[in-house]
């Protein structure tokens, strides 16, 4: 039987980065997962899955010496954003207004996690079971029993679950989900743009959701997020590259010039959901294990890093990390952030996705106004980049 502090199920962004920030402070570390991560290869075009990455999750990586690996590998600051509907309104985001060096960077979920597994590589305590799936649990007093798939044993006093949006240890758990399916599937695909992307965040707000070119490293290439209602997805997903890229430039527009899609699609269906507990005795949820929300802000991976980081925040050095104080502590803090942005997602969708006409007519104005207060740009670019005060250690400028 393996003996550990703590034990992670899912080694994916999330959990491999709470697992280098816990080896940092010395807890012993068991990680489990299903599979291995995926190689990078510089010359290899950018993979589908991406994240917008805020400068609090950046501060993260920073901390926890990942950033130059992950700026070894490849990455994409971006320094403006726009966000627009057409024939309403539009709001323009520049880095300079906050006297910020950019908005955020756009970087390939795989470059994310291998930083993070690189780093685990070298830390002493920390032990790699990959691949490996986690079979059973088994709680006592004192510790927690986790049984992998071959048969393997590891006892840990914690067990925190970020294995993903379907996790299986949150299953095991018996804790329950609410889940609100948005009847929607985000279509991810690379694009060659005309113009050059000016190192902008493009957002356009249809009747069917929103559509996001976000920039990459060479000026004409974007990743596009396009949120659509599941009919109209599956429809887009079945047609062949010359008469989707028709339907892309229609949506999108002329800004950018002509937009080519390049190389395949992937759709994944979108919904919102919420773990009943992030904590029971001896365990703790992160990531989407705890938490999915709609990818129109890009605030996902952005939450689930502060969930580890929080989390890393609670368990002090000597004391016992399955601790309950220290759970619930954990618990209450990073649930209601998250319902608050869960909330404003709602929000956001609500009154893009209406087309009642004093909705339309309110949005445009707001948007239009919106963009002519600086207070409230300011506001909302502080929320968007993680630059609270209120952060997890890990999160804030040299405090770790
Ligand atoms: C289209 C789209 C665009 C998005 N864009 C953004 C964005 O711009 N910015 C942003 O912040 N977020 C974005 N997100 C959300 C983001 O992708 C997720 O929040 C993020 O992947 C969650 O990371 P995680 O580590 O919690 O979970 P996951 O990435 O799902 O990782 C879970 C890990 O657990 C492993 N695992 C699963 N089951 C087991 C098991 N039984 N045993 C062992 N291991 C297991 C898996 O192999 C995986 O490695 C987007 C999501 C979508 C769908």
């Amino acid at each position: 039987m393996t003996q550990a502090d703590i034990v992670i199920i899912g080694g994916g962004m999330v959990g491999a980065t709470l697992a280098c920030a816990l080896a940092e402070r010395h807890w012993r570390v068991a990680l489990v997962e299903a599979r291995p991560p995926q190689p990078f290869d510089p010359d290899s075009p950018w993979d589908l899955r991406v994240s917008a990455i805020s400068r609090a999750s950046q501060r993260i990586f920073e901390h926890l010496q990942l950033w130059p690996a992950m700026q070894a590998m490849r990455v994409s600051p971006y320094d403006r954003m726009v966000v627009w509907e057409e024939g309403a309104g539009e709001i323009r985001f520049d880095a300079a207004d906050m006297a910020e060096p950019d908005l955020g960077h756009i970087i390939e979920n795989r470059v994310i996690q291998r930083a993070a597994w690189q780093r685990l590589e070298q830390l002493d305590d920390v032990l790699l079971h990959c691949p490996a799936r986690i079979a059973t649990l088994e709680t006592a007093d004192e510790a927690v029993r986790v049984g992998l798939e071959g048969g393997e044993t590891i006892e840990a006093r914690l067990v925190v679950g970020a294995d993903g949006a379907r996790s299986r240890l949150r299953e095991l758990a018996g804790i329950g989900v609410s889940r609100q399916d948005y009847g929607q599937k985000g279509i991810v695909c690379l694009v060659e743009v005309e113009r050059g992307h000016e190192y902008t965040a493009w957002q356009r707000f249809l009747p069917s959701g929103p559509l996001a070119l976000l920039p990459l490293a060479d000026t004409r290439q974007c990743s596009i997020v396009w949120s659509a209602d599941t009919p109209l997805a599956d429809e887009l997903m079945a047609l062949d590259d010359a008469a989707f890229a028709e339907r892309l430039q229609a949506a999108f527009g002329t800004r950018l010039g002509a937009l080519r899609p390049l190389g395949r699609r992937a759709a994944f269906p979108l919904a919102g959901s919420q773990a009943q507990h992030y904590v029971q005795h001896r365990l703790a949820l992160v990531g989407d294990a705890a938490h999915t929300i709609h990818p129109l802000a890009g605030q996902g991976v952005n939450l689930g890093l502060l969930d580890a980081a929080d989390l890393v925040d609670r368990l002090r050095p000597g004391h016992d990390p399955g601790g309950r104080a220290a759970l619930r502590a954990y618990e209450r803090t990073r649930r209601s952030e998250d319902v608050l942005m869960m909330r404003a997602m709602e929000g956001f969708r609500y009154l893009f996705g209406n087309e009642l006409a004093p909705l339309r007519l309110l949005r445009g104005a707001g948007l239009s106004l919106a963009d002519r207060l600086p207070p409230l740009k300011q506001a909302f670019m502080r929320q968007a980049l993680g630059l609270r005060r209120d952060l997890p250690a890990l999160a804030r400028v040299g405090c770790a």
